[in-house]
């Protein structure tokens, strides 16, 4: 490999990557995308949101994923104790998809980022990026898999390294998460699930019935197997025994309902976990470098936000970056991190109230208002940038009204 000079470097193959590539490249671009590992490989986050298929579509994808023969998904299912409930994602307040797929990641990724290939796109695998020189135009320092090493001259580059956060480690934008550090421990199984009740076209989130603050998925696929996993404050989980499939196991049974569900599962993938991974960071973007998905702020799994996020951040980058690459000025914090951050901060808005309990009273209230499961149903379903809906616009005020209203009506 020699040096080269492109528009855009992107650093990973990712939904976040690959979906930017296929944006730009369509629009003329020179786009090179950087992705040190090869795939397909592993990567949690399984759960996708219809909302997010407006960005597979808008990249050309949609077809591809279509005939992958995925999960269909319409919506989540919620469970604690003896409460029960459903939200269905075609019936809600914003206009858009209502429903998506449960996917496999290595292969959902592979599809996504050989697509961004066929229409184009270059892509090195088994490339990493070592180093950044921000100090004229960006130069980009590669190394391959057999220590070769080379550079890259880019007008801008896109850091779409998901957990491997490149850019926010090497130009220390790294800022501790507002929320407290969770682990997870998940895994894949043969769920042999034969309650015929069981609604694969869901996922289900259950919450321990003594924590309120643990809670649990368990996402269908289509093959008969389930991803399963556990999130909890470390402290929560510290008294588990064994080797991580004993302590996923004995958890996961702690909550009567899995373990009815699950009597006849067996676990086919080693158990993995993953500790403190919500993140945030000082800057999101500048005229020379933007962060895209799980390389900005990761708040928390609870909602599968997170492909929609890596998606949405991709869409609104590359629209701004074409402005940018065709002579345009450019206020990246105007144009791009503050629209971007409306829509994680509805997240945000939610996922602390799943933690301290106020929403889920909201979500196993019995006698919902249909208009207002409507706004709510929106924003689990991923249209968490629709100001139209008064639960994203003011998305607390909202919210603490609501709950004010369950909890004097039906306490759980
Ligand atoms: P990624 O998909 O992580 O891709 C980044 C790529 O960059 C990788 O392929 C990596 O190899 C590459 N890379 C890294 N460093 C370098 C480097 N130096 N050079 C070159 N390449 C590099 N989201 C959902 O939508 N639904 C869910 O159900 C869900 N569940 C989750 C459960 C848990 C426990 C956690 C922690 C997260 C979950 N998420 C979920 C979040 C989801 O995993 C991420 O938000 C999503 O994968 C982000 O996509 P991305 O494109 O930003 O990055």
């Amino acid at each position: 490999f020699s040096n080269m000079d492109v528009d855009v470097a992107i650093i990973g193959a990712g939904p976040s990557g690959a979906i930017a590539a296929s944006l730009l490249h369509q629009q003329g671009k020179r786009v090179v995308v950087l992705e040190k590992q090869h795939f397909p490989r592993f990567s949690i986050g399984e759960s996708l949101l219809p909302c997010a298929m407006q960005f597979i579509e808008q990249a050309g994808m949609l077809d591809a994923v279509e005939k992958a023969g995925f999960q269909f998904k319409n919506g989540a299912a919620f469970r604690y104790q003896n409460n029960y409930t459903t939200f269905d994602f075609t019936d809600k307040f914003t206009p858009g998809p209502g429903t998506t797929f449960q996917v496999q990641r290595g292969e959902f990724d592979k599809i996504l980022a050989d697509t961004a290939a066929k229409q184009g796109v270059e892509i090195h695998y088994g490339h990493t990026v070592d180093h950044i020189d921000l100090t004229h135009e960006p130069v980009i320092s590669v190394s391959t898999e057999d220590a070769q090493q080379y550079q890259i001259n880019a007008k801008f580059i896109l850091d779409a390294s998901g957990f491997g956060r490149v850019l926010p480690r090497l130009l220390d934008l790294e800022i501790p998460s507002n929320l407290p550090p969770r682990s997870a421990i998940f895994t894949h199984i043969e769920d042999n699930i034969s309650d015929s009740t069981f609604d694969r076209n869901k996922i289900l989130i259950s919450v321990h019935p003594q924590h309120k603050d643990i809670w649990y998925w368990l996402i269908p696929f289509s093959n008969n197997r389930c991803s399963i996993g556990v999130v909890a404050e470390p402290h929560l989980l510290a008294r588990l025994q064994g080797t991580l499939e004993q302590q996923l196991m004995t958890i996961v049974n702690e909550e009567p309902g899995l373990n009815r569900l699950l009597s006849d599962a067996k676990v086919v993938q080693e158990c993995a976990t993953l500790k403190g991974y919500s993140a945030n960071v000082s800057t999101l973007a500048t005229d020379k470098f933007a962060l895209l998905g799980n390389a900005g702020e990761f708040l928390d799994p609870v909602f599968s936000s997170g492909v929609t996020i890596a998606m949405q951040s991709a869409s609104m980058a590359a629209a701004t970056l074409l402005k940018q690459l065709d002579g345009q000025h450019v206020n990246w914090q105007e144009e791009y991190a503050a629209p971007l951050m409306k829509g994680v901060n509805t997240f945000r808005t939610y996922v602390q109230a799943w933690y301290d309990g106020r929403f889920q009273d909201v979500i196993f209230y019995q006698q919902a208002n249909p208009a207002i499961k409507q706004m709510i149903c929106s924003i689990l379903a991923g249209y968490a940038w629709d100001t139209n809906n008064p639960f994203v616009a003011e998305s607390e005020r909202r919210l603490n009204t609501v709950v004010a209203l369950c909890q004097d009506n039906d306490p759980v």
